[in-house]
């Protein structure tokens, strides 16, 4: 606690954290945790990609890693990515002292999470995974005040260039650890300090288009209409019914409609809807889509229009690992008077980089105040902070076993 009330006192002003990736005052943050780590027999490297590493070496070199981010959002919370860091200080603070562990121990700090300056998000975690296929994009990008991302990496000792060869840093790896406020209001709502993460949700967006045909508002008879805004209307409802009978979390969001011509004499001859659909079970998702594309189908008939579907983006769900799954729960319960939950998580995480590398992972959420981040406002009661601390450092102890004993 006394940690992360130093770092909010370093780092932040009266708007918040503004420990934004590739500045000044994130460096300042990093060389921080430098000095919070300093006298123990760790060995600091810094990645091509800018990831902050600290090597713990045990008895056998398969390593259980401890990750989060220090960079923040400007005007950002005190917890989000910072929890987690200092968590993992705190657990190989402990380690260390405890002497040579079973299996080696490392923390990482990733470099640039947010994506808050150049708007690409978890760039060391994805360069250190080998999905960083965007290179020749990153190189054009610009911040607001028109520095080039190449340039502002380059400040920071990072050439774009050589980031995908931070890839050798996951050779090792055996398992990944991550702790995280859940910046949602679920635990809040169920009142438990904790829960477990069972991987990130699979996205499917689509513009959907119904065409009718635009007639006069008062001379075309209700039964001669062909409006286009019917089946848009019909399509918005019965996406609530599909995401209630789905369950498990599914959720399905009609972001918004453009009619056309959009004006109050005319019949709609065109409805362009934005329809968002997640799941973390890929089956569960691609039945989803399919049945709201059969039931525009059946909408478009009844109403005499046409429908047309075109992808905007997808993701598919990432899964974290059943056996840590079960050992974070257990992690959780002994800390947290016997209860836990399991929930997905509806942002994506260092946490889902790694994994998509192949890498074991689980992350472990402790309850966000009023479901808020990414603002000054972000909290999360102490003895919440506390109980997580705790629970992640049962998690390394039970993870560094099971890796040892592999
Ligand atoms: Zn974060």
């Amino acid at each position: 606690m006394a940690d992360l009330k130093e770092l909010r006192e370093l780092t932040g002003d009266e708007n918040g954290a503004q420990r934004v990736a590739w500045t000044d005052t994130w460096e300042q943050a990093r060389e921080w945790l430098r000095g919070k780590l300093g006298g123990l027999p760790l060995e600091e490297v810094i990645d091509q990609a800018g990831n902050q590493w600290w090597t713990l070496s045990g008895a056998s070199d398969r390593a259980v890693l401890i990750g989060g981010h220090i960079d923040s959002v400007p005007n950002g919370g005190w917890l989000d990515g910072a929890l987690n860091v200092v968590a993992g200080v705190e657990v190989v603070r402990r380690l260390a002292e405890a002497g040579q562990p079973a299996a080696t121990v490392r923390l990482v700090n990733w470099a640039d999470e947010e994506g808050a300056r150049f708007g690409r998000s978890l760039f060391g975690s994805s360069a250190a995974a080998g999905s960083m296929v965007d290179q020749d994009e990153l190189r054009a990008r610009r911040d607001a005040d028109g520095v080039a991302l190449p340039d502002a990496l380059s400040e920071h000792g990072v050439d774009l260039d050589d980031a995908l060869e931070a890839r050798s840093q996951l050779e090792d790896a055996a398992a990944y650890l991550e702790l995280h406020i859940e910046q949602g209001p679920v635990l809040e709502s169920l009142d438990l300090p904790l829960g477990v993460v069972l991987g990130t949700f699979g996205v499917e967006r689509h513009q959907v288009t119904f065409r009718g045909q635009a007639a006069h508002a008062g001379s075309t008879p209700m039964d001669k209409r062909r409006d286009a805004l019917a089946g848009a209307a019909r399509l918005e409802l019965e996406i609530r019914e599909i995401a209630n009978r789905t369950g498990n979390g599914a959720v399905c969001t009609m972001g918004g409609v453009v009619t056309r011509p959009g004006i109050v004499t005319s019949v709609v001859e065109t409805a362009e809807c934005l329809l968002d659909q997640r799941h973390l079970d890929a089956n569960q998702l691609a039945e989803m889509l399919s049945n709201a594309e059969a039931a525009s189908r059946r909408f478009a008939q009844e109403e005499d229009i046409e429908v047309e579907w075109e992808r905007i983006w997808n993701i598919e769900p990432i899964l974290f690992d059943e056996s840590l799954i079960e050992l974070a729960d257990e992690s959780i319960r002994e800390v947290a008077g016997g209860q836990s939950h399991r929930l997905p998580s509806g942002p994506l995480h260092d946490a889902a980089e790694v994994a998509r590398a192949g890498v074991p992972t689980v992350m472990l959420f402790v309850q966000s105040l009023r479901g808020l981040s990414h603002t000054k406002l972000e909290d999360t009661k102490e003895e919440h902070l506390e109980l997580s601390v705790q629970a992640l450092d049962r998690l390394a102890d039970k993870t560094i076993a099971r890796v040892a004993a592999e």
